[in-house]
C-alpha cells in the first residue's frame, strides 16, 4: 500500500504534469573543471515574492517599513510573474523560484471569510502561473490564518491538488501567534501533509517603545528579525515541535538570529522564569531538528559559516528575497561563498529539492554557462 508521502508525491507530480517526464533529471552541481572554470551552480530560491492587483492594499501596510523608492520599484516587480521575472532569473543564473505572495497580505484582513476567498484566488492564480512554467516556478500557499481549520484545509488543497511546496505565513495574525492551542488543528495537518511552513517576517500589532523615533529599526534592519525569531522560539518553548515532531518550519534571513544563539538558549532556558513550560530536550535540539533556514537578504560568508556549523549543512538553503534583494548580489554570493563544494551544492539546490519535495526537472537556458 502506498504511504501517505507517496500519495502526496504522486499528487504533486500529477499537478506538475505537462512539465516533463524527466522528473529525476540529474542535478548540475558546483564543480571546477580541469581548466579551472566553475560549471553552472544549480540554484533554487525560496523567498521570492509576487503580488496580484487585489493585494496591493495589503502590501501598502509595509510601506512604513521600507524606503519609498523600494516600495515603488518593488511593487512593479512584484506584479510581474512573466517575462521580466524570468529574464531577471536567467541573467543571474537562478534556475527555479518558489513563489509566494508578498506579506502581510490577507493576514491583516479583518473579515475571515474574505481572507479565505482571497487566498483561494491568489493560490489559483499561482497554480496557473506554475503550470505555464513548471520548470521555473514552484509555490508556497497563502493561507487564511484567521481560521486555523480553514488554513489547514487550504494548505491541503494547495499541496495535494495544486502541487505546491508548502506555505508561507507572515508572522502573527490579528495579534495571535502560531503556538496558541487554536492552531493545533493546523499543525496536525502540516505534519500529515509533510508540508514545510515558511515563517516570514511581519509587523506585530503593537509598536514597542524601543523602536520609537527610529523608523529605520522598524523593518528589515531590526524589528522583523526579532519579531520572527521570537515567534519561532514561541513554537520551540511551547512544545509545538515536541507534539509535532515531523514539522519543518523555515526561517529566512539566515535564521533570524537564532543560529548564533543556540548555546545561550540551552544555557539560560533552565534558569529562566518559565512557568509551567517544560521540554524533554534542550531548545537547540528542536531548533536543529524542526527548523531549516534560508540565506535570503544575508550575503555574508561569516553568517553562512555560522549557520552551516550551528544548524547542520542539510538545513541551510539559498534564497534571494526577490525583488527586495538584488538577484545579482545573491547569485554571486552563492557562487563565490567561501564554503566547500559539497556545502555549496547542498545550499544552492540539493537541500531545497529534498526539503521542499521539488522533484521535477528544471530548465534555464543558462545550463552550462559559467
Ligand atoms: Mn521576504
Amino acid at each position: 500500500m502506498a504511504t501517505r508521502r507517496e500519495v502526496l508525491k504522486n499528487a504533486t507530480l500529477t499537478a506538475a504534469a505537462g512539465a516533463t517526464a524527466a522528473f529525476a533529471a540529474p542535478l548540475v552541481s558546483a564543480s571546477v573543471s580541469s581548466t579551472g572554470q566553475r560549471t553552472h551552480v544549480q540554484k533554487i530560491t525560496l523567498e521570492e515574492h509576487f503580488l496580484i492587483p487585489e493585494f496591493i492594499g495589503y502590501f501598502s501596510t509595509t510601506y512604513p517599513n521600507i524606503s519609498p523608492q523600494i516600495a515603488r520599484t518593488g511593487l512593479a516587480a512584484l506584479l510581474d510573474v512573466g517575462d521580466r521575472r524570468i529574464a531577471a532569473m536567467d541573467e543571474n543564473s537562478i534556475d527555479f523560484q518558489v513563489l509566494s505572495i508578498a506579506g502581510p497580505s490577507v493576514q491583516v484582513e479583518r473579515d475571515a471569510s474574505l481572507a479565505l476567498t482571497r487566498c483561494r484566488m491568489a493560490n489559483d492564480f499561482l497554480a496557473r502561473e506554475i503550470q505555464k512554467r513548471p520548470r521555473r516556478y514552484g509555490g508556497f500557499a497563502h493561507l487564511p490564518m484567521q481560521s486555523p481549520s480553514a488554513a489547514a484545509g487550504e494548505l491541503e488543497r494547495c499541496v495535494r491538488d495544486l502541487g505546491f511546496q508548502g506555505a508561507m505565513i507572515n508572522g502573527q495574525t490579528n495579534g495571535e501567534y502560531l503556538d496558541l492551542d487554536k492552531y493545533s488543528v493546523f499543525w496536525e495537518r502540516v505534519q500529515a501533509l509533510e508540508a514545510p511552513i515558511y515563517l516570514h517576517p511581519g509587523n506585530p500589532v503593537d509598536h514597542p517603545a524601543m523602536f520609537g523615533d527610529h523608523p529605520e529599526l522598524w523593518g528589515p534592519v531590526c524589528s522583523w528579525a526579532f519579531e520572527t525569531g521570537a515567534h519561532a522560539l514561541r513554537l520551540v518553548f511551547s512544545g509545538v515541535f515536541e507534539r509535532y515532531s515531523g514539522v519543518t518550519v523555515v526561517l529566512g534571513h539566515m535564521g533570524e538570529t537564532l543560529p548564533l544563539n543556540l548555546w545561550r538558549f540551552d544555557s539560560r532556558w533552565p534558569i529562566s522564569h518559565r512557568g509551567s513550560m517544560s521540554l524533554a530536550q534542550p531548545p537547540s535540539f528542536y531548533i536543529r531538528r524542526n527548523i531549516a533556514i534560508t540565506t535570503s537578504e544575508v550575503c555574508s560568508d561569516i553568517s553562512l559559516r555560522c549557520a552551516l556549523d550551528a544548524m547542520d549543512s542539510d538545513k541551510v538553503m539559498f534564497s534571494a528575497d526577490y525583488p527586495f534583494e538584488k538577484l545579482q548580489v545573491a547569485s554571486r554570493f552563492m557562487e563565490q561563498a567561501r564554503i566547500s563544494e559539497s556545502e555549496r551544492s547542498k545550499v544552492a539546490s540539493e537541500n531545497a529539492r529534498r526539503l521542499m519535495r521539488i522533484d521535477r526537472a528544471m530548465g534555464t537556458g543558462v545550463m552550462g554557462k559559467t
